[in-house]
């Protein structure tokens, strides 16, 4: 349960700085990237279970995916892959070694209640 204990430590962030704020989060946003081997749905899924005894039970996952990118050495510009398991160029197929997104895995904000 690898999106488990993921979950628990985004629950972990959320929750500490909710209580640093005293506020009531209701939304935590995080990036995951294309690359991370995270399942959004699953995740998903861990966050609702994992929350139900925290403070943060009903707060709802907004989950951003980050589709895998490299820098393009023939386009010149970061470029999505042809496929996660093969680095090239979706537009010319040049191979590229400089991912430059796609392994993120990261809460990027909170919602919290008034
Ligand atoms: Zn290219």
């Amino acid at each position: 349960m690898h999106e488990l204990s993921i979950a628990m430590s985004i629950i972990d962030v959320a929750q500490e700085e909710a209580a640093q704020r005293g506020v009531q989060v209701t939304a935590v946003h995080i990036k995951v990237g294309a690359l991370s081997g995270v399942v959004a749905d699953a995740l998903r899924g861990s966050f609702e279970m994992a929350c139900c005894d925290t403070p943060l039970a009903g707060s709802k996952l907004v989950i951003e995916e980050v589709p895998a990118m490299i820098q393009c050495p023939k386009c010149g510009v970061p470029k999505p892959v042809s496929s996660i398991q093969w680095f090239c160029c979706a537009e010319c197929g040049s191979p590229g070694h400089e991912i430059t997104q796609g392994k993120e895995l990261q809460v990027t904000a909170l919602e919290v209640a008034e």
